[in-house]
């Protein structure tokens, strides 16, 4: 971090940003220039707070070097990191894997319908809220702990691995029970409870960014989990909020590339809630699937036009059967394979 003085900074203004750094357990060094002098700090691993220098007397720009998280960073640790998911199979490597299903679990019927098709298709993982964040109150909630059951019930039934959101922090242990993957969804990324109490365990989380947030700030977020313990982090890129309202958020496939430079933590997209309609969320898939996704979380449902939430962004299950046939194509072409369910032990 450097500290740039203002023109006219004192000798005192100078010794004041010195004696800061020193007492945040950092050295200065201190540059003196024709114009102005700037004042370095040695030693900062990247949990200096730059804001307290911002006001003091003298001071005219505070310019970071360091960024600010770090167990996160590819610079500090490079290999990717490969998530594993129990039973075998894994998030991360060359295999692109594709989570699927109804955004919200309604019924027994519908998520058992769903499961046997998105598997049939060639999905390896089911997703589904049972715990909704839901912008209205008055929206459907999601069935809570009986809808966890019904997940159960449904990996039993097709050997799929689970995805679900977690909302509370007191409500993860009994989420992780069912979840081979543990969400936690955009309005949360920075419920940094949630993130703690995600940390503590061991299971992988699905980290999705705010939908105004940015590719710094979903870091940090991960940062979060990773500094309680847990390094089973996947990244997931669901759009953010744009200025038009041609779509329901502005797909930023730009994050996949800019992540996989700036972390080794594995990245997903989820095209459905990234674009918000129907009728373009294989276009989405393809792309994020060609920008170098690790993984896809795609909502499908088996009769869209009734489903209790998403229904717009739903695809029908022929739909998703032809977005997995171009995937497949695609992730071909760029040397990787979509991971199939026969890698799936049931
Ligand atoms: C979801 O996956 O259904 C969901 C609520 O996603 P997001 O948090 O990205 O809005
Ligand atoms: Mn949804």
């Amino acid at each position: 971090m450097l500290v740039v003085m203002r023109h006219g900074a004192t000798a005192e203004d100078i010794q004041l940003v010195v004696a800061l750094i020193q007492e945040m357990g950092c050295s200065a060094k201190t540059l003196p220039g024709g114009q102005r002098t700037a004042v370095a700090v040695v030693g900062n691993d990247g949990r200096l707070d730059g804001t307290r220098f911002a006001a003091l007397s003298g001071v005219q720009d505070v310019i970071h070097v360091t960024r600010p998280y770090r167990e996160v960073s590819r610079e500090w640790h490079p290999d990717p990191t490969v998530v594993q998911l129990s039973d075998g199979g894994a998030i991360g490597d060359r295999e692109v894997v594709v989570m699927a299903g109804p955004c919200s679990v309604e019924s027994e019927r519908q998520i058992l319908t769903v499961a046997h098709a998105v598997r049939e298709a060639g999905a390896t993982v089911l997703r589904g809220g049972a715990f909704k964040p839901r912008s209205s109150p008055y929206s459907f909630q999601g069935l809570g702990k009986p809808g966890l059951a019904l997940l159960a019930r449904a990996r039993q039934e097709t050997g799929l691995r689970i995805v679900t959101e977690v909302m509370e922090p007191g409500e993860v242990d009994a989420v992780a029970e069912v979840a081979d993957i543990i969400q936690i969804g955009a309005r949360n990324m920075q419920n940094y409870p949630l993130l703690k109490g995600a940390g503590r365990t061991k299971k992988p989380i699905l980290l999705k960014r705010g939908n105004a947030a940015t590719i710094e700030e979903l870091l940090l977020s991960a940062e979060y989990i990773l500094a309680e313990g847990n390094p089973n982090v996947i990244l997931c890129e669901r759009g953010i909020r744009g200025f038009d309202s041609a779509t329901r958020n502005l797909f930023d496939v730009s994050a996949i590339p800019v992540i996989r430079e700036l972390s080794h933590l594995p990245i997903v997209a989820d095209p459905s809630h990234g674009i918000g309609r129907r009728s373009m969320v294989q276009s989405m898939a393809r792309a994020a699937v060609a920008a170098g996704a690790d993984g896809l979380l795609v909502e499908v449902h088996p009769n869209p036009d009734h489903a209790l939430s998403d229904g717009a962004q739903s695809l029908h299950p022929a739909q998703f059967r032809d977005l997995m046939h171009q995937c497949r194509l695609i992730a071909e072409a760029i040397g990787r394979r979509i991971a199939e369910p026969a890698t799936v032990r049931s």
